[in-house]
């Protein structure tokens, strides 16, 4: 692991490129960012490497096509979240959408998506590692990954990854002599 401070609209920008020949020609793929958003500390091969993974799965949920959205926002916590079992400490995090108008996941898989090899694929398509990885990659950068879906209208994952404040120097007042 090697975390660095990094700045998820570059991340994202820099991956456009093959994220656009990830999902071929019907798929499109939109991007919109928080004009402010905070950065965030994390290994950056890692991160692209669940981005990457979650746009691919969006385009697997598009067989006819469509659109996929990748929205990052600031998002600050007064208090605890929870949601599935975890509990989001209150706090300043950076989100991150994925979301597909695509196929959805049902409610009684949508629990297990995030379990080591639990694929909805058919044998050889996947390997149904990808997901448990994102996973395991969130919660070492000390984030959170959830999933929403309804079948027929779509899938939405969302990640939460703890904004990194700038600690503020002091600035020394100038001396008179
Ligand atoms: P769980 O998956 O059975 O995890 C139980 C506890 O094991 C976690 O408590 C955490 O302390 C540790 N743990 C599990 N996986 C990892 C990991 O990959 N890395 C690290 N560092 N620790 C891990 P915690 O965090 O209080 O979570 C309680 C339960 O809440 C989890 O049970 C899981 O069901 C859910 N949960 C936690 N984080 C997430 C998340 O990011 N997304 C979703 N969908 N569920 C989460």
């Amino acid at each position: 692991l090697r975390p660095e401070v990094v700045d998820l609209r570059d991340t994202l920008s820099d991956l456009t490129h093959l994220l656009n020949r990830l999902v071929g020609e019907k798929v499109t793929l939109s991007l919109r960012h928080d004009p402010m958003l905070s950065a965030i500390r994390a290994d950056k091969r890692q991160l692209e490497q669940v981005l990457m993974n979650l746009v691919v799965n969006a385009r697997d949920a598009l067989p006819n096509g469509g659109d996929i959205q990748i929205i990052t926002e600031n998002l600050i916590l007064t208090e605890p979240m929870q949601r599935d079992r975890a509990v989001v400490a209150p706090g300043r995090y950076v989100s991150v959408k994925v979301i597909d108008e695509g196929v959805g996941i049902p409610a009684d898989k949508l629990q297990k998506v995030f379990e080591p090899f639990y694929t909805t694929k058919r044998t050889g398509e996947g390997t149904g590692l990808g997901l448990s990885t994102a996973y395991g990659i969130i919660k070492q950068t000390g984030g959170f990954i959830f999933a929403d879906s309804n079948v027929g209208e779509g899938t939405c994952f969302l990640l939460l990854l703890p904004a990194h404040m700038v600690e503020e120097k002091e600035v020394p007042l100038p001396v008179e002599i």
